[in-house]
Order: C-alpha cells, then structure tokens, then sequence
C-alpha cells in the first residue's frame, strides 16, 4: 500500500506541475490507471486512495476483474487493439474504448451495446507516426472515420488517442502536437456534442503530453511499479 500510495501521490503531482506550466486547471486531465498485468488487490488499493478510471488490454483478464472488483463507481477503459469477435463483450463492461481505428469496429460496439446503458464512449485511434505495425486511422483517412462514427447513437465519439512512435524526445513531441492539430481540426470542422478527450501521454512523457493538451493520460508503471 505505502509504495502504491507514494507512486499515486507523485505521478498527481506531476500532471498538476505539468498542468500548471501550460496553465490548464489540473482536474482538466484525467489520470487513467492502466491496470494491465496486475494484481486485482493493486487496482482495489488505488480506488481505495481515490482512483477511479481504469484502463486494461486484455479482453478476459479485465473481465474476470471487473466481475469480481469491489470497486462500485470506477470506470472502465478499454485501451487495447480490438478483434471483431471481442466487440460484444467490450460493449457491454466498459465505459470507454480508446483504440478504436476502423468503421466495423464502431459500427459492431454501436450494434451490441446494451440499451440499458448509456451510450459508449470512443476514441479514434490515430497512427501519427505511420508505423507499419501500430493499429490506428492514419491521419489522412481519420476525417472521414469521425464523420461515419459521430452518426452511431449508441456510441459518444470524445476525441483521440495515440501512442507516438518510440523516438528521441524532440519527435515526440512534434507526434504530440500533431496531435492537438488533427483533435483542433475535428473540432473546427465537425463541432461534435462530446468532443472533450485527447488520450495520449503515458509514464515516461504524460508531462509532454499534458503541454500538448491532453486530457486523459494513460499510466501503469509510474503507479504500480514493473508488470508480472
Ligand atoms: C501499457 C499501456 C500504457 C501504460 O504504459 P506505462 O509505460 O506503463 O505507463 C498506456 N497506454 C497503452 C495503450 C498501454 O498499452
């Protein structure tokens, strides 16, 4: 618990350090726990210190921790690339799917999310580096992509993610940047009800990302130390 809570403690201090540089009020930016290769007892001891937002990427291990965490009112994120045969159970126990990157994709998670619940929240996942082997919309086609998923009702389309290319510091946060253009641009062009999310930023650089706006940044190691 000590080393769980003195991470916490830090990693909030660094978004709120970072928020201030940029002068954004610090509960602008969501820190979202990537819980991935966890223990459930970490995830329950970070919602005790006051967590709520919970990311995972692998479909049946957040499964058999959302069925048995004790953790009423967290959301759920689901961060990692997604099959076709996934959808379903996707739609149904998460909050929020971040790597969204193709129509079928969106049109499937639109399709069997339950009508019980309220509309599924969506970011478009961008491959701003154009790597070969990254999923994500390149940005060339991402404009018609947020058109087509801005008409699903049962989706809510909040904004963007990336995970820039592994590079020198100076590329990253021109990938970053990039970024908050292609978000501004949807904005301008669109004006979407819900477009409120740039998820980008992880351990090693939520401070960049923060200055390059992000709202949401995804962090695992800074909070919960080495995964198993
Ligand atoms: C694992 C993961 C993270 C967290 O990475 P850390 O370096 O441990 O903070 C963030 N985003 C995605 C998509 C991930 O898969």
């Amino acid at each position: 618990m000590h080393q769980l809570e003195s991470n916490l403690t830090q990693v909030r201090h660094r978004i709120q350090a970072a928020s201030r540089i940029c002068q954004q009020t610090s509960n602008a930016v969501t820190l979202l726990a990537v819980s991935k290769k966890q223990p459930l007892q970490a995830l329950e001891q970070a919602y005790q210190l006051g967590q709520r937002d919970f990311g995972e990427n692998y479909l049946q291990e957040s499964l058999d921790k959302i069925a048995s965490a004790n953790m009423p009112d967290a959301n759920w994120h689901f961060i990692g690339p997604i099959q076709s045969n996934k959808t379903r159970s996707i739609a149904s126990h998460f909050d929020w799917v971040h790597a969204v990157d193709r129509l079928k994709i969106a049109q499937r998670l639109n399709d069997q999310r339950p009508q019980s619940l309220s509309p599924l929240n969506i970011c478009l996942q961008v491959n701003i580096d154009n790597e070969t082997n990254k999923s994500g919309v390149l940005p060339e086609n991402l404009l018609s992509l947020a058109e087509n998923v801005m008409r699903l009702p049962h989706l809510r389309l909040r904004g963007l993610m990336a995970i820039p290319a592994k590079t020198q510091k100076s590329d990253k946060n021109h990938a970053f940047a990039r970024m908050h253009t292609l978000f501004q641009q949807i904005q301008s062009k669109f004006q979407p009800n819900h477009w409120d999310t740039l998820s980008m930023g992880m351990s090693a650089d939520m401070e960049e990302a923060i200055q390059h706006g992000a709202t949401i940044v995804r962090v695992g190691t800074a909070i919960f130390g080495e995964r198993q």
